[in-house]
């Protein structure tokens, strides 16, 4: 073992916070490895459309981070790969990672002629199943690595061997096997972000039975000039565009039958989303049903920017139920009005739901023993040493607070590589 395997740093997850974390530890000298279990880097923030609060698109930060990756030597990058195992202790950690096969190598120059040769369609998961994409797929436009993969569904099928032929540049290996890698590590960080929560568990919010219903995640999508419309946001059930839409806010958050806590962004990102309706469609209206409006700091201003907007209203009440008018096809919103002391009733287009973010350790654990809190995020950094946290896993987090907080870890994982 060489000094510098002992001084290695494993950084699980390739978000934003995983990737701040692995360029601020290479750049100051250390060899960083980053598993990540999608095929490309970015993780949620490359499914937005805007960030909040300036309005720019994710390639801008995103972007920096993935040319100060390629041109540094000391980070090695593993997609489609998990954690398996995890031995020893703070400054020499074994690691076993599996790497799941994407079918295509590194020759790949991202040209899509395997692509076009090939008929069968897949739900696209970059856009949450709205639309379909063929089961030979460039992720995304942006997507880092610019590498295409093969759906294992057609492996085996004359599909698979067409993609083969298509390509010159001879990157499409149809016989790769999963395989095992075991890396030697002196510390670990653990960024493995959030999942939406599941809508389909707040039965009166009417999601997947209402296709007039969608939830925020799917709204970055809709709004995005390389989402499943093209970046018109219209109704899902017959394409027309979007008049009047109604935002439900903590839909599953802060309730003791779904997520207790808040999530911190759900305000600011209907906000945001509100922003993107108004804009794309000047005469529409939107209605905002939230229990406390929360916008921190300083995106109190955004908060003020946009609630002053004589087609935005904002009305505080739960929203008690959610259904559809079969005859129009739109969607009916009844919530109690807290302030107006009565019932409130909104007919709209589309409904969008505030769905919060639950830790992705809620269901996929850390093979090691690190504390988790009783909604799954990671709270301890302290009970297996050398072993750190850092962005959403721990707690729901904006992107500028996600890179704050990595940075920090990548100063953990950096001690833990000296003190010894
Ligand atoms: C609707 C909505 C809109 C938002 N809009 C904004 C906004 O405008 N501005 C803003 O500042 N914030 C916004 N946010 C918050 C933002 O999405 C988060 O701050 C950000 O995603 C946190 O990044 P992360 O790297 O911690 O987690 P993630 O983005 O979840 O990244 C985690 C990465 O880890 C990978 N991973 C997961 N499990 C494993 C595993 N077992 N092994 C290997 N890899 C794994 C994932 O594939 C992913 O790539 C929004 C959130 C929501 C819900």
């Amino acid at each position: 073992m060489t000094n510098l395997e002992t001084q290695s740093i494993l950084v699980v997850g390739g978000g934003t916070s995983g990737l701040t974390t692995a360029v601020e530890a290479a750049e100051v000298g250390r060899e960083v490895f980053i598993v990540e279990k999608r095929p490309y880097l970015g993780g949620r923030v490359a499914q937005l459309y805007q960030y909040f609060p300036k309005l720019c698109p994710p390639s801008c930060g995103l972007e920096i981070n993935f040319r100060r990756i390629r041109q540094n030597p000391r980070i090695r990058l593993f997609t489609m790969a998990e954690v398996e195992n995890i031995s020893g202790e703070a400054g020499n950690f074994d690691v076993t990672i599996k790497i799941n096969p994407r079918y295509v190598n590194e020759n790949c120059t991202g040209c899509g002629a395997c692509a076009e040769v090939v008929t069968t369609e897949i739900p696209n998961v970059f856009n949450y199943g709205m639309d379909k994409i063929k089961a030979v797929y460039l992720p995304h436009q942006f997507a880092f690595p610019m590498r295409y993969v093969i759906d294992p569904q057609i492996i085996g099928t004359d599909e698979a061997t067409k993609a083969k032929d298509a390509c010159k540049y001879n990157a499409v290996d149809l016989q790769m096997q999963p395989e095992r890698l075991n890396l030697r590590v002196a510390s670990i960080v653990w960024a493995t972000g959030w999942n939406p929560y599941d809508a389909n568990k707040i039965e009166e919010l009417g999601f997947s039975m209402i296709p007039n219903v969608i939830t925020n995640v799917m709204m970055e999508r809709l709004a995005a000039w390389n989402g499943p419309t093209g970046g018109k946001i219209q109704r899902l059930s017959d394409g027309k565009p979007v008049d009047s839409i109604a935002f439900v806010q903590c839909a599953g958050s802060r309730d003791e039958n779904h997520m207790p806590f808040c999530s911190y962004v759900c305000c600011l990102a209907s906000l945001k989303q509100a922003n993107y309706v108004r804009e794309q469609n000047p005469r529409s209206k939107v209605v905002i049903f939230y229990i406390d409006i929360r916008a921190l700091g300083r995106y109190e201003d955004f908060y003020t920017r946009v609630a002053g907007d004589e087609n935005v209203t904002l009305i505080k009440g739960k929203v008690a139920k959610v259904e559809e008018d079969p005859a129009t096809g739109q969607v009916i919103v009844e919530a109690e009005d807290i302030y107006g002391g009565s019932k409130s009733r909104a007919q709209v287009d589309l409904v969008v739901l505030a769905t919060g973010m639950e830790p992705s350790t809620a269901s996929d654990k850390v093979p090691a023993d690190v504390a988790y809190d009783e909604n799954g995020f990671i709270i301890s950094d302290s009970k297996k040493p050398g072993i750190y946290s850092a962005g959403c896993v721990k707690k729901p987090m904006d992107v500028a607070t996600s890179n704050r907080d990595a940075t920090a870890a990548a100063l953990k994982a950096i001690q833990s590589t000296v003190r010894r």
